[in-house]
């Protein structure tokens, strides 16, 4: 079996699976109100851009892939109308559970499917937006999951990557000091898991930077990617297009 990283830890990729699974199953529940904490907000403003640079059109079929608790296919739904189709997916059934919930209680009804980013369920050209936002960073074979989501775009569709990125240089010392110390405490204040949040903060330096998954998803297929940092590169949207 092949190795891969579980945050600085290196696991056989079963194992990193297996893993993953266990910090969402047990972050779910705290979430929503750990991600407005950590971020101050910003996630909201992140997740916000990341739709605008979608541009959805009513009509339209967007997949959400590692959607969790549904921040983006409840922000999606309204703009592309009754035509148009969003599907909430996610591997983990917990989050998967809090993000349908949510929608009900939204009245967004809408398709919610257990699925694996790097085996899709879906037909090859079908959406008109495919959209992971701090899903990749989890994902064992990144290349299998980009392939797979442009694999089921159609021609003309477009890819949103919203991930955690290479912050500016001169924030590096800060941003250390904040993720290694700050998150894993507030972990354990919040959510009672300290271990899931230092995970978060590994898991985040592993991820390739803004050019490495540039070059990934051009690698993928994917073509006309564009790189925008947000927060000086706390976070990085790519978006990259099926032509
Ligand atoms: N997209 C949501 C958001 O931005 O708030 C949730 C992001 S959460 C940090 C990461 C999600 O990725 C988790 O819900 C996890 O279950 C999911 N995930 C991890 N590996 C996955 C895979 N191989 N396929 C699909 N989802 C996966």
């Amino acid at each position: 079996m092949a190795e891969t990283h579980f945050g600085f830890q290196k696991v056989d990729e079963r194992e990193k699976a297996r893993r993953v699974a266990g910090v969402f199953s047990s972050v779910a529940q705290k979430y929503d109100v750990m991600n407005d904490l950590m971020s101050a907000g910003l996630h909201r403003l992140w997740k916000k851009f990341t739709i605008e640079l979608a541009a959805p059109r009513p009509g339209e079929r967007v997949l959400d892939v590692a959607g969790g608790t549904a921040d983006l296919s409840s922000a999606f739904a309204p703009r592309v109308g009754p035509r148009g189709e969003v599907w909430l997916t996610d591997i983990n059934n917990a989050m998967l559970g809090v993000g349908r919930d949510r929608l009900l209680d939204e009245g967004v009804l809408t398709p919610v499917a257990q699925c694996d980013a790097e085996k899709l369920p879906f037909p090859d050209n079908y959406f008109d937006i495919v959209t992971v936002a701090f899903g990749l960073r989890n994902m064992t074979h990144k290349e299998q999951a980009l392939a797979e989501m442009r694999r089921v775009l159609r021609p003309g569709g477009r890819l949103l990557v919203l991930e955690f990125s290479r912050v500016w240089k001169p924030l590096e010392k800060a941003y250390d000091l904040y993720s290694f110390k700050l998150l894993p405490w507030l972990g354990e204040k919040i959510a009672g898991d300290a271990e899931s949040y230092r995970y978060l903060a590994e898991s985040i330096r592993m991820h390739p930077d803004q050019a490495t998954l540039k070059a990934m998803m051009e690698n993928a297929g994917l073509e006309r990617v564009d790189v925008f940092n947000l927060s000086a590169g706390v976070v990085a949207v790519h978006r990259g297009y099926k032509l």
